[in-house]
């Protein structure tokens, strides 16, 4: 079952891909699972008014070619939470989702679906036993991040959610 900062199906998704392809673990594959695994299509637009958006009948991700690269590889795993939690158990309408509906912190949106496809992103990249691994190995937040290939904000947010830092970030 989710909780509030795990999601299982991220886990078995990714399981699936490394089973199939032998791509090294980290950073986590995100736009290979998509398209070589879920045979997805995932394009980026200049003229994008949202941050990413899952058009399903049409097998597309459009993510936002004016944000930094780990913002999108954020927002590629948030569209795959969508289309994993809620596409393939029925819902079928594109989905549009705005820079405000894609945080790594779960608590801060309001909306369940997007939280939902928030939790599911920061499993995907950031699994937890990686994570505490690579924790015990990395010399700053900084190399943390990269390793793991996200924001060094939502990479803070994981550490916090699993009492690796006292603070969140600022
Ligand atoms: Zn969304």
């Amino acid at each position: 079952m989710a909780s509030p900062v795990s999601d299982e199906r991220a886990d078995a998704l990714r399981a699936r891909y490394h089973a199939a392809f032998a791509d090294p673990d980290l950073p986590v594959p995100v736009e290979a699972i998509a398209e070589d695994l879920l045979g997805l299509r995932v394009g980026e637009r200049e003229d994008l008014a949202v941050s990413g958006m899952l058009l399903p009948r049409e097998r597309q991700i459009w993510l936002n070619a004016g944000d930094v690269a780990p913002r999108r590889r954020f927002t590629l795993a948030h569209e795959l939470g969508h289309w994993v939690c809620q596409h393939l158990e029925g819902k079928t309408a594109p989905v549009y989702c705005r820079s405000a509906d894609i945080q790594p912190e779960p608590s801060v949106v309001d909306k369940a679906l997007e939280r939902e496809a928030n939790v599911f992103a920061a499993e995907l990249l950031m699994p937890e036993p990686k994570v505490r691994e690579e924790f015990r190995e990395a010399g700053s937040l900084a190399d943390l991040a990269i390793r793991f290939g996200v924001s060094a904000t939502a990479m803070h947010w994981r550490l916090y959610s699993f009492d690796l830092v006292a603070e969140g970030p600022a």
